[in-house]
């Protein structure tokens, strides 16, 4: 099972316990969130590019931002182009351009 099919399948177990049972099983519940956001977590999202200048007529992208939690990248220092982000552990995908659907 890839991890948006697992995403789903979670959300909607989530949604019949506020649909059903809201206030019996309020821990199944905050569990179910837990599991949906560490899954979400490991499907690897494009950081935020930002540049702030030009070279030779194109826009040089230095600095980088954590779509989670705006951790920032500085071009070539430290944590630029690692695989999770340092603060929230969200899985980066540093390649620009394609659109990849998961392939699992
Ligand atoms: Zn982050």
């Amino acid at each position: 099972m890839g991890a948006k099919r697992a995403i789903e399948e979670l959300k909607s177990r989530i949604a019949l316990i506020d649909g059903k049972y809201k206030n019996d099983m309020k821990d199944y519940k905050e569990v179910l969130q837990m599991a949906v956001d560490a899954i979400d977590k490991q499907i690897p999202m494009q950081p935020r590019y930002e540049g702030d200048g030009y070279c030779d007529g194109e826009l040089v992208y230095d600095m980088a931002y954590c779509p989670k939690c705006d951790h920032d990248f500085e071009y070539n220092i430290n944590d630029w182009g690692s695989k999770f982000c340092p603060d929230c552990g969200q899985a980066l995908d540093w390649s620009v351009g394609e659109e990849g659907e998961e392939s699992e």
